[in-house]
């Protein structure tokens, strides 16, 4: 510090003597004193204004000549100035690098603050959302992309999934919205064009809706006259008649086949229709009951089994609870899994069949205790034509399409399957259904 001072202090010194001189010559040396003080101050002063004029000048012209500290203080500034210039352009130029990037990018990109107010978008997102440059900036995206769809999802503020909708502005085409949150409450809105994915997908699922139902006939010729034939084989030699049974039983599994899969299409393609009358779910369980029992009955006597016995079904249902839904889909679901637990166990094994109110809904069950299923064939028993035993599920004329049926089922009720399994102790699948679809007598 004294020695930052001193060359300072040193001149000040020297200023101050030759003051106390010529004031004790003139024998005025309190008032030369005063004056050299006065002429320092002024001296620093002007130095202080120049420093001022130059920093509000910020033109980047360089900062006055000046000795001593001043002259230190100066260039230090200059030092700094010069550095903070660098990183301004620095800076500039990675942002102009980021605004090109964006503004050549195919998707959409939209930068929504904290208000929910539009505050930057690209040409993409500007095209595909039909925005003006000037008009729009500041304004609530809500005001401007008035889709209920897309309001529910950016209202909700959970963007795990993204959202499908048709472009306001352009004919046929279909966006896909991904919200991103960043920042303080800030959000990211990526657009794609997923128009030519659309149709690709749509044509699929024409496609095996046509082929489904163009088998469909000829299948049902083919099983007709295969089961009349069945019927009146006794008299052929046993090789032919094996032979025929087993093409009946072969052309009735294409069937179901042909069936699940129009299924499957219809459920894909189309929008859920809900029954206007609420569903009485406790007695379409007791309907699907007395079917499986069926099923199991005619299990147990083909298998021949040595207990004779079939399964044992049981029923503990809310009466009062009903559903908001399609009756069709739903009785297919769960028919499929109740089916499943005859035709996945042993006659005898006991089956429940649950329906009750649970935390924020309702759940359906059906629980077996079975010989279960191993915990790695879990997450992919949904996914179409996944079986775990493949020569098993052929015998007992599984599709392998049952339990993507029931996702899909359930995914249209805002419902979720899930699937417990201990292997040895049986599995539980359960429906769970949303309170928003439920009903009381
Ligand atoms: P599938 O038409 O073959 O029955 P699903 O999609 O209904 O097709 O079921 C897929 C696979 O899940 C079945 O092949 C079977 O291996 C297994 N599975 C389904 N339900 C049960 C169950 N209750 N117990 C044991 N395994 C089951």
């Amino acid at each position: 510090m004294l020695a930052l001072l001193r060359p300072e202090l040193w001149h000040l010194s020297v200023w101050l003597l030759a003051g106390l001189l010529l004031g004790f010559w003139l024998d005025a040396w309190l008032g030369m004193l005063c004056l050299v003080l006065l002429t320092y101050l002024l001296m620093q002063l002007r130095q202080l204004a120049r420093l001022v004029r130059w920093l509000e000048r910020d033109d980047g012209a360089e900062p006055p000549e000046a000795g001593g500290l001043w002259g230190r203080l100066f260039d230090i500034l200059w030092r700094r100035q010069r550095t903070a210039q660098s990183e301004i352009h620095r800076l500039q130029g990675r942002l102009a690098r980021i605004e090109e990037s964006g503004q050549a990018l195919r998707d959409g990109v939209v930068m929504v603050d904290e208000r929910g107010d539009l505050e930057w978008w690209n040409p993409a997102a500007q095209r595909f959302l039909g925005l003006h440059r000037d008009k729009d900036r500041g304004q609530p995206i809500l005001n401007l992309l008035r889709d209920p769809h897309f309001v529910a999802y950016f209202e909700t503020g959970v963007y795990q999934a993204p959202l499908l909708l048709p472009s306001p502005v352009l004919e046929k085409v279909q966006l896909e919205c991904q919200i991103t949150r960043f920042g303080e409450n800030e959000r990211l809105m990526v657009i794609r064009d997923v128009s030519r994915q659309q149709r690709l997908e749509r044509m699929r699922q024409d496609f095996v809706a046509n082929v489904s139902h163009e088998l469909r006939t000829p299948l049902t010729v083919l099983a007709g006259y295969l089961e009349t034939f069945v019927d009146g084989s006794q008299d052929l030699p046993p090789r032919w008649r094996r032979g025929l049974v087993q093409m009946h039983q072969q052309s009735r599994r294409m069937e179901h086949l042909v069936k699940d899969l129009l299924m499957l299409s219809q459920l894909e393609s189309s929008v859920l229709e809900s029954d206007r009358e609420p569903l009485p779910v406790a007695r379409l369980l007791e309907s699907i009951r007395q079917d499986a029992l069926a099923v199991s009955a005619e299990q147990s006597h083909s298998d021949a089994s040595p207990s004779g016995s079939s399964h044992s079904i049981s029923l503990e249902a809310d009466a009062q609870l009903f559903l908001l839904g399609s009756e069709q889909e739903l009785r297919s679901a769960i028919s499929n899994l109740v089916v499943n637990a005859v035709k996945y166990t042993p006659p005898g094994t006991e089956i429940l069949l649950r329906w009750q109110l649970e935390n924020g809904g309702a759940r359906l069950e059906v629980i077996d205790s079975g010989k279960g299923i191993e915990p790695q064939h879990l997450a992919r028993l949904t996914e179409r034509f996944y079986r775990i035993d493949k020569d098993r599920s052929s015998t007992t004329g599984g599709t392998g399409l049952g339990l993507a049926i029931v996702k899909h089922v359930m995914l249209r009720h805002q419902g979720r399957l899930e699937i417990r399994s201990e292997v040895g102790e049986g599995s539980r699948f359960i429906c769970h259904f949303p309170a928003s679809r439920l009903a009381n007598s």
